[in-house]
């Protein structure tokens, strides 16, 4: 007996990883250059430049050879000495997982936690460091993927600066689909990667790292050296005149100067408001249908992923399902706490483009007949394109 054969879907509308635009495509199919060949080492140099005037920044990012986890804990493992005190803000998955980072680390790490579809408030955050004058440094997920959902970076940066402390943001799914840099948040570390928003591969963590934070680094002796998880080791690696401490993934690297470009030329305001337009459409098409979505309010739903509330009575694996099978799109679970309460649908990079949100409308709304309920799928659809037309 032979296993049935899976084929891929016809369309990946998930919340990352996401699908590639074409050039992104062609640029990770260039060749493989030796790392050291002179000519490799400038275009490194010229990637990181398109990284610096992607992310709005004066310093150059470090590139970090591994998918975005590797800088989040690379953040987590150099920045915080043995004697700081963290305040990690946690309104999802993300967020909480950071603290265990955090913790291996710290001296002591206190947090902030909210339901995770609801975001932190800045004045809780103001209050807390009131508190806790010891706090050093503070840790926040911008896009709690797995949620759906958006904290306000910004206030919640103008509050850690003022207090003094450091601020690490996972800006890993939000970054490239909306208007977030590393200076709107003050932010000490902040952590992005190409695999969402920008439309490229897995396989890279983008840093952006403020003067303090370097000091903050350089100043801890326990910051790694000669170690994957090191910041440091690659602070000066995109001069082309300088050694890599270790051989970068330059297959990756192509995926993400083609990638630059695509962002870089179609010009950021355009994709962010494509992004936003797609997710606008979704919610109103998913809430036309009598669906709820997961964020507690509409104002903090993300313009780069839409989660929707699983109807009682529905197994989320099942709607899921269901929708891989009969139509061919795959979309995201939510992850541990959130899996089996929401389905996700991601606009990101190449889809967010309005029109996938009638796609991802019709999709859920027409699966779940096949789990048992039924929904108006024409309504949605209807609401979905009133949407688009409505913010053309
Ligand atoms: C995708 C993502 C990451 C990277 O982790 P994965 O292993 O790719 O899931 C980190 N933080 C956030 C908020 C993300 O969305």
């Amino acid at each position: 007996m032979s296993k049935p054969k899976l084929t891929w879907p016809v369309m990946t509308l998930t919340s990352g990883p996401v699908d590639a635009y074409p050039a992104v495509l062609r640029g990770l199919s260039r060749p493989i250059a030796y790392d050291f060949d002179p000519a490799f080492q400038q275009f490194y140099e010229d990637v990181v430049g398109k990284a610096r005037t992607a992310m709005r920044t004066k310093e150059m990012p470090v590139i970090l050879h591994g998918e975005p986890v590797l800088g989040l804990e690379a953040a987590a493992a150099s920045l915080i000495a043995k004697g700081d005190v963290v305040l990690n803000l946690a309104s999802g998955v993300y967020g909480k997982g950071f603290g265990y980072w955090a913790a291996q680390y710290a001296k002591e790490v206190v947090e902030i936690e909210v339901p995770y579809n609801d975001a932190i408030d800045p004045a809780a955050v103001e209050a807390f460091l009131r508190k806790r004058p010891d706090v050093k440094i503070v840790s926040l997920c911008h896009h709690d993927t797995p949620s759906g959902t958006i904290n306000p970076a910004r206030e919640i940066g103008a509050v850690v600066a003022r207090h003094g402390a450091l601020l690490i943001v996972d800006a890993v799914s939000s970054f490239g689909g909306m208007g977030i840099h590393p200076d709107d948040c003050h932010a000490g570390i902040f952590v992005t990667g190409p695999n969402k928003c920008l439309g490229s591969a897995p396989g890279l963590s983008m840093l952006s790292v403020s003067s303090g934070a370097w000091e903050k680094m350089k100043s801890n002796p326990d910051a790694p050296r000669a170690s994957m998880l090191s910041i440091l080791d690659w602070e000066n690696a995109w001069r082309h005149d300088q050694p890599f401490p270790f051989t970068p993934s330059v297959a990756e690297m192509n995926g993400l100067d083609a990638a630059l470009d695509v962002y870089l030329d179609e010009g950021p305001e355009v994709i962010w408001k494509r992004h936003d337009r797609t997710a606008r459409a979704c919610r109103a098409g998913v809430q036309a249908m009598g669906l709820d979505l997961w964020p507690v309010r509409e104002a903090i739903a993300s313009p780069t992923t839409t989660a929707i509330a699983v109807p009682a009575g529905v197994v989320e694996a099942d709607w899921r399902a269901a929708i891989r099978t009969h139509y061919g799109v795959a979309v995201s679970s939510g992850r541990s706490e959130t899996l089996g309460k929401l389905i996700r649908v991601g606009h990101m990079g190449p889809t967010a483009q309005p029109i996938y949100a009638a796609v991802a409308v019709a999709v859920l709304g027409g699966a779940l007949k096949h789990v048992g309920k039924t929904v108006d799928v024409g309504a949605g659809v209807a609401a979905a394109m009133e949407s688009i037309d409505a913010t053309a």
